[in-house]
């Protein structure tokens, strides 16, 4: 081997060193030490890599061990986070599936804390003092709020559907709208969940319009469902038409067959008052006499993720004896924070504040204005002429899956952090401590104010912080 290079490997630490080195000590101090052990190996490994590879002219004269130190310190940081961690959402999309959808209430979270630090009555009758079921929580309360004879909860709407067309109508037809074949965040496709259902899918009508006669025309003697679909994330705009819920309904009495509407989202209020376009609530759906109505827990229900099912007492008590249910049942922690963000729904106003979805779809542009002076100013002190930071209209959305046509007005604040260009900083910003997500819009960086309120700013400007940090000093004044 050329003795340069083995004279350079040969100034590589050893393992032990670096384990007891004072500069990696805060570090180490954070991070099991199987598993910094096996960090140093992996960056060591690496450097001795980079070495043999580097042709001779570019190898350096010396190892460096700071430099080397330093990449090991960064490596050992990474590697103590948890890989499922927190993020400040400033792209204002509410609903953010890749960002984890809704936040819990206050409550939801004192609850599942409880909950989850001690035994509970989960499957147990207090009353009895035998085995309960944990499908009995939630019943009364989904009853008292929406007008429904019965109700089940279940790992997510998508399990709900699944669990919802294998019971009632697997190796039969069901009949839905071709303007209805939706699909959902890239994995939920309504063609492949019917197919896996063992349910048989019968499109009818066309993209933009289905009438109640083409519904009719296609009922067979093999036909167990008519589904409506909400087609939460799109519209379909112009020269369109949907059958109305209650014409479906009185069409499906008339065959004997079921009505079953997947909702997506699951709104329990109405919104339309705080400006936010009127979408279907579960009341109405329930009104208007679908057998079944489907719905998601975690986007605008504000709660965790889930699957609530509620319709009449024959139907939700078929999906109960499904073995599917056994495999799609939520866990201790999912119930007790939706009991906890159902009973906010028994006081509107108080649905409004405590429930974040709903607190931040409803927060004025007075508010984010507010919000947007003080963190600008913020930025100012700390940052001064290193920065540049601007108040301007934006365009937030409520996000996943629900009132998709909606955007929603908002404010944001641009940032310029020269030299960094938009897309650099937007990339630099996603790998501080939190990351923050920011959006970029027309070349320009964004922050939403309406995903994030001032709780969060101290951790924003902290995270901003970081970045700053790595830039070159301002230039000093000539003169
Ligand atoms: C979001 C959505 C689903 C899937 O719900 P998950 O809770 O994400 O499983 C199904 N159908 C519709 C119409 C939706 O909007």
């Amino acid at each position: 081997m050329d003795p340069a290079l083995s004279r350079l490997l040969r100034q590589l630490p050893a393992v032990d060193e670096l384990l007891r080195h004072p500069r990696l000590a805060a570090p180490l101090a954070a991070l099991p030490r199987p598993l910094a052990v096996a960090v140093i190996r992996d960056r060591l490994g690496e450097q001795r890599r980079r070495l043999v590879a580097a042709p001779p002219q570019a190898r350096p004269p010396e190892f460096d061990l700071a430099g080397f130190l330093a990449e090991v310190a960064q490596a050992l940081e990474a590697a103590a986070l948890p890989s499922l961690r927190r993020v400040i959402n400033a792209t204002g999309v509410i609903i953010h599936t890749n960002l984890g959808r809704s936040l819990l209430a206050e409550n939801a979270l004192s609850q599942i804390l409880e909950v989850a630090s001690h035994y509970s009555n989960l499957e147990y009758d207090l009353a009895r003092g035998e085995r309960g079921s944990r499908h009995d929580h939630l019943e009364g309360l989904l009853k008292e709020l929406t007008g429904c004879e019965a109700a089940l909860v279940v790992n997510n709407n998508a399990g709900a559907v699944l669990l919802a067309l294998n019971t009632l109508a697997q190796g039969r037809e069901v009949i839905i709208s071709r303007g209805q074949l939706i699909e959902i965040g890239g994995s939920f496709r309504m063609p492949e969940i019917m197919a896996a259902s063992g349910a048989l899918m019968k499109e009818v009508g066309t993209t933009n319009k289905t009438h109640l006669r083409d519904y009719e025309k296609a009922i067979t003697s093999e036909t167990a469902a008519l589904l409506k679909v909400h087609p939460s994330n799109f519209r379909i705009v112009g020269f369109t038409r949907e059958v109305d819920t209650p014409d479906l309904v009185a069409l499906a009495r008339r065959y004997d067959l079921l009505a079953l509407e997947d909702l997506g989202s699951g709104c329990l209020l109405d919104l339309s008052p705080y400006g936010l376009e009127k979408e279907p609530t579960v009341q109405e759906s329930l009104a208007a006499g679908l057998d079944l109505v489907l719905f998601s827990g975690d986007k605008l229900l504000g709660g965790p993720q889930a699957g609530l099912a509620l319709g009449s007492r024959e139907v939700v008590a078929r999906l109960r004896q499904n073995p599917l249910t056994r495999a799609l049942r939520p866990d201790k922690l999912t119930l007790a924070g939706l009991e906890a963000t159902l009973r906010l729904y028994l006081e509107e106003p108080r649905a409004l504040t405590a429930i974040p979805t709903l607190r931040l779809a409803t927060r004025s542009l007075g508010e984010l204005e507010r919000q947007g002076r003080n963190l600008a100013r913020a930025m100012k002190r700390r940052w001064g002429d290193r920065i540049k930071v601007t108040l301007k209209a934006s365009e937030a959305r409520v996000g996943g899956g629900s009132l998709p046509s909606a955007s929603l007005p908002s404010r944001a604040l641009t940032l310029e952090l020269p030299p960094l260009a938009p897309h650099e900083l937007e990339a630099r910003l996603r790998q501080t401590h939190p990351p923050i997500i920011a959006r970029l819009e027309h070349g320009a960086l964004l922050l939403d104010l309406r995903t994030f309120e001032a709780e969060e700013h101290p951790a924003l400007l902290s995270a901003l912080g970081e970045v700053v940090a790595t830039l070159p000093p301002p230039t000093a004044p000539s003169g």
